[in-house]
């Protein structure tokens, strides 16, 4: 008697599915796969975030709150985008959501209508095209390429308007490639937008996680045609908290807690206190990421050198925590590359399918130095025999 709806049909399979399952399959049957495939700081929660969850949970504040939360966090999440990014959205023009996922969810729910196109640069994360297609919305991939270190082009995102285009989407620092927009593009794309009457929706998650390059919000160059995402998964190591923001005009913002009023309700009241913490004692905070990001940094070296030592193309990411790596020289098919080096160099990537990246895998470096070692030492001996 279960049909399910074309909606839950529509859903793409998703080609890492495959690879992730053989992966724990030879984990279980005791093979020491190393995992670079991951999407989560490998630190721990900082104890000062710990310990305001724990004192939350002590003071009974634990019921639900306020649909867009509690009225300090969006306090501290108004501040905070003041602080850091520049921007100016008052603590009504914020809501708190169950991770930056739900953000984005509600925000393409809020704005698109069926037939609307969305431009998003390729690669790509893999949520934004299947949200987006969810909503009846049509993404449009704007391709960016490996030699420019996957910097958008504004011309190349221009020249795909068309009458129905309604939204960009941006995401820099960008999961899988790491790539930071610098001020130029972005106030570009700031003209387009304004220019051609479309509204920007940018996911500023790794923003603390940049190396050599400048890390701006475009909402400063736009601000009437941006909505900012945020969240706490990949600043704070709190993947598991499941905290995320979003910053915008009023009744955008409205839409989306009304959304969220029938859906999920508030995100978690404990999680809530903790984020507040993260955000309110910024100082800790602060230097909690300065070492984080020097880890990361030193990482990021090590494996792009690594990778492109043997022979396989890997520009140097300016930001998150994610090398895209060209794997042709093991398999032209990225997909096939994979397989081969979780069956041969017991190494667990990403294959580059879902993301619109062709030819390439994804590595995440959010590992130790040790085990990126061993990694590269392990794909070296298949490389050596593929070669
Ligand atoms: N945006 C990007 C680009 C991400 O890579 C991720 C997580 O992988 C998210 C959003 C989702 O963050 P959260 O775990 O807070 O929902």
């Amino acid at each position: 008697p279960f049909q399910l709806s074309a909606r839950a049909l529509s859903l793409k399979p998703s080609a890492t599915v495959a690879v992730t399952s053989r992966a724990l399959e030879l984990q279980r049957a005791g093979v020491d796969v190393l995992s670079m495939s991951v999407g989560e700081p490998d630190f721990d929660t900082p104890p000062h975030i710990k310990a305001a969850a724990i004192r939350a949970i002590e003071e009974g504040k634990t019921k639900y709150t306020a649909v867009s939360g509690i009225p300090e966090l969006r306090e501290s999440i108004s501040a905070k985008f003041r602080r850091e990014n520049g921007l100016e959205y008052a603590p009504d023009a914020v809501t708190v959501t169950s991770g930056g996922k739900q953000a984005l969810f509600n925000a393409f729910f809020a704005l698109l209508n069926p037939g609307d196109e969305v431009l998003i640069p390729a690669p790509y994360w893999v949520s934004y095209p299947e949200m987006v297609a969810l909503t009846g919305a049509v993404p449009v991939a704007v391709p960016t390429a490996a030699e420019s270190g996957f910097v958008l082009d504004p011309a190349e995102l221009e020249a795909r308007v068309t009458p129905r285009t309604r939204m960009i989407v941006l995401n820099s620092p960008g999961n899988p490639t790491g790539a930071v927009f610098p001020p130029g593009v972005l106030q570009a794309v700031a003209e387009v937008a304004q220019r051609r009457g479309l509204v920007i929706v940018t996911d500023e998650m790794y923003e603390h996680l940049v190396y050599d390059a400048e890390q701006v919000s475009i909402g400063r160059y736009a601000p009437k045609h941006t909505l900012t995402i945020n969240g706490a998964s990949k600043a704070y190591a709190m993947t598991g908290w499941r905290i995320g923001y979003a910053g915008g005009p009023r009744e955008v913002i409205a839409a989306m807690n009304a959304l969220q009023s029938q859906s999920t309700s508030n995100a978690s009241s404990v999680s809530q206190y903790a984020a507040l913490a993260a955000l309110s004692q910024h100082g800790e905070t602060a230097r909690f990421i300065g070492e984080a990001r020097q880890a990361y940094r030193e990482r990021r070296d090590h494996i792009v050198a690594g990778l492109n030592a043997l022979g396989l193309p890997t520009p140097t990411p300016q930001g998150a925590f994610y090398v895209m790596a060209d794997t042709t020289r093991i398999h032209r098919d990225e997909l096939e590359a994979s397989r081969i080096l979780l069956e041969r160099a017991r190494v667990a990537v990403v294959p580059g399918t879902d993301f619109g990246a062709p030819g390439q895998v994804r590595l995440s470096y959010a590992t130790g130095l040790e085990q990126i070692e061993e990694v590269l030492r392990r794909i070296g001996e298949v490389v050596g025999t593929a070669g």
